[in-house]
Parts: structure tokens; sequence; C-alpha cells
């Protein structure tokens, strides 16, 4: 029997950051000692009282299924922290989802159909371009690399990429992979076209509270924004929980309840004990995500020197933990080198939409962050 799959599926690519790692992995099986700077997660424990939380909620019996949209305490502790960002959401206005990429998956399945288009500022996360050839969209993309990964600069660009026939708008700020915070400038630029245009905004803000001296200003608190935004974050990145699949969105409640239906017919709900987990992480963690974020700010301050030292300037990340370094115009081939010939991990820019680029993470101690980039220095990589 051969199996007929949709054009859809076949259109998409794998997730380019998790064959890198799998590549990874392999070398490191084969004994080679890999410096993965590939990975797009902490590398920080859980703090204890979140964990904590999670066996006390098991230990309680709440490992049965949950209200689809999630407990109302989670979307309560959820409605009071996007308050704190100006965000005002009922917990009517949100679904808590297994992850924020769920969130996203949602949210596209519900406002996209064949054939809308779809607007993606590049380098874009990886999984953005393949949720909407999921859902039948087309693209069209904004290349931020001319401006130093700026917004605001490119906005005559993103003016001619939008449409009366765009549906949807994806921002990501901080933003993965390059680090930039978009200037209130560039987010109000953003605002009068999609007034203009009619246009929903997707604001993935899953990085938000990790940032290096900016604090990035969520889109939906602009005015005109409130009815067209839809907030989406999560708990992997800031409270260091990537296995344990929390995220959720925000948005007006038209919204919520269209792609509620999506939600309960797939994924029921998040977990359970999980989910009693979050309320904890949003409520008691301030010191232990401040002491990480001091961590990453080190980190990225000495890769930046060390890149400068080599005669490699980047434009310097103001939040998430990533940057974009120039490489070759073969992008792949250069990765892939590095990883054969330095065992150090690495991105392709061209997955994110921008070849030319590397992108590095520095969720990696100071140790192997200096010995990643001496490697590539010694093998002619850098
Ligand atoms: N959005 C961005 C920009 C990301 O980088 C990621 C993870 O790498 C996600 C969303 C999804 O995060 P998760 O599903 O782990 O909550």
């Amino acid at each position: 029997m051969t199996m007929e799959f949709t054009d859809r599926l076949t259109r998409v690519e794998p997730s380019a950051t998790l064959a890198i790692s799998a590549l990874a992995t392999e070398l490191e099986n084969d004994g080679a000692d890999v410096v993965d700077l590939s990975v797009g997660e902490p590398d920080f424990p859980t703090p204890e009282n979140v964990v904590e939380a999670g066996k006390d909620a098991m230990d309680a019996g709440h490992t049965g299924y949950t209200t689809s949209a999630g407990i109302l305490e989670l979307r309560e502790a959820i409605s009071e922290k996007l308050a704190d960002d100006g965000l005002e959401h009922g917990t009517d206005e949100i679904i808590v989802t297994p992850g924020a990429k769920q969130a996203l998956y949602e949210i596209v399945q519900a406002l996209v159909a064949e054939g809308d288009e779809v607007v993606l500022l590049d380098p874009a996360w990886v999984s953005y371009e393949a949720m909407v050839k999921m859902a039948g969209g087309s693209l069209s993309r904004v290349d931020l690399s001319e401006t130093d990964f700026q917004l605001e600069p490119a906005l005559e660009d993103l003016e001619a990429a939008v449409s009366d026939e765009t549906e949807l708008l994806i921002v990501n700020s901080p933003s993965n992979p390059t680090g930039a915070v978009y200037s209130d400038e560039a987010l109000e630029g953003v605002r009068d076209l999609a007034v203009e245009h009619d246009i929903t905004v997707i604001s993935d803000e899953i990085y938000k509270e990790i940032t290096y001296g900016v604090e990035p200003t969520s889109l939906g608190t602009l005015e005109g924004m409130e009815d067209r935004t839809v907030t989406v974050n999560g708990f992997s990145k800031a409270y260091s929980m990537t296995g344990w699949r929390l995220g959720y969105f925000a948005g007006p409640e038209e919204l919520i309840d269209q792609a509620g239906k999506l939600h309960s017919h797939s994924v029921s709900s998040a977990v359970n004990f999980v989910q009693h987990a979050g309320v904890e992480a949003l409520e008691n963690t301030d010191e232990a995500v401040a002491e990480m974020v001091a961590a990453f700010a080190e980190r990225r301050d000495l890769v930046v020197d060390l890149l400068e030292g080599h005669g490699v300037d980047v434009a310097v990340p103001e939040g998430a933990f990533y940057m974009m370094l120039p490489v070759d115009e073969d992008d792949q081939e250069w990765c892939e080198g590095a990883l054969e010939d330095a065992h150090v991990a690495t991105v392709p820019g061209s997955a994110f939409g921008t070849p030319g680029y590397a992108r590095i993470s520095y969720a990696a101690s100071e140790e192997r962050l200096q010995e990643g980039i001496e490697r590539l220095v010694d093998e002619g990589y850098l």
C-alpha cells in the first residue's frame, strides 16, 4: 500500500534544531565530546519549590482530567501575571496548553485557512513556518538581517509585505533566534499596519522574562491592539520547565471559544499536576528567575567579548539566550562542518529563513561557551 500524505504535511521540513540535536547526540553516543550550543532550553534545574508543588499535587491526587481550558487557579494566576504586564484578560480569555508550541499551533489552526497570508519577521522561529503550512496558509516574509535584526528600521519593508489579504502577523520579542527586543516605536508601527489592514497579531512573549536591562512592551497593551492581539507565553524558558510542557494563550473571547474546540478535541487539557506546579512558578520564583537571567547576562557578555576578540561582530541580544553569528553564505555546510570537525553544535540561520548565519544558544556554562568558541577558532570556523 502506498500512503498518500497531504501537501500540507509534505511541504513541511522536520525541525532543524531538533535535527542538529539528534546529530549531536549521535556523535556523543560515538564518544565525541560535543559542545552543544544548539539547544533552546535553560541549563538550570526547575526551581525546587516548583518541583515540590508538582509532587504535592500528584500526592494530593491531581492526576485526572482538568477543565479543558486549564484549572481555574492557574488561569487566575495567569490573568494576574498578564495584568502586571498591562494586559486585561479574564479567566474566560485564557487557554492553558501543553507548551507554548501547542498554543501557537491552536491559534494558527483557528485563524488560518487555505490560501490565507501570514507575515513572518525573519529570522523567525522554525515552527511558525511549519504551522502556517500545515494550516494551508501562504507566507510573506520580512528580512530583518539588514537592520541588525531590529524591526523599527525595517517598518517600510513590513508595510510592503502586508496587504488586505494578510490574515495574521507573528511577532516574537524577545526573539528566537536573534535575541532582539523590538522598540515601542517598532510595535507602534506594527499596530498602525494591523489596524489599517485589519490583521490579527500573535505576540509570542515566551522570552519576555529573560531580558538584559530592557522592559519589552506587550503588544496587546497598545491602543487599538486589545482586540486583535493573541498573547502567547509559557513556562519552559523563564522557569526552566521545558519538559513539563506548560504554556498558554490569551486573546479575544471569540478566538478562545473557537480555538477551545480544537484544544478540547485534541489535547483535552494540559497535565493536571503540572498545572498546579505552574501556579507556584508564577507566584513564587522571582528570585530564581532573577538569578538565571543574571547568569545569562554574564554569558552573553562573555560570548560577545570573545567573538569580538576574534574579529566577529554580532548584533548584541537584549533578551532570550541566543545570538546570530555571521558565517559563510552556505550556513548549512558551515554548521555541519563545525559539528563534525570542531564538535560544536549550532543551528543554521537558513532554518529561520536567514542564510549566512548560525544561531548560538548561550544556555551553556561559561566554560563550555569558552571551549566551544576556542574550538571554532582552532578549526578555522571563526
Ligand atoms: N516560541 C518560541 C519563540 C520558542 O523559541 C519556543 C521554544 O523554543 C516556543 C515558542 C515553544 O515553547 P514551549 O512549547 O516549550 O512552551
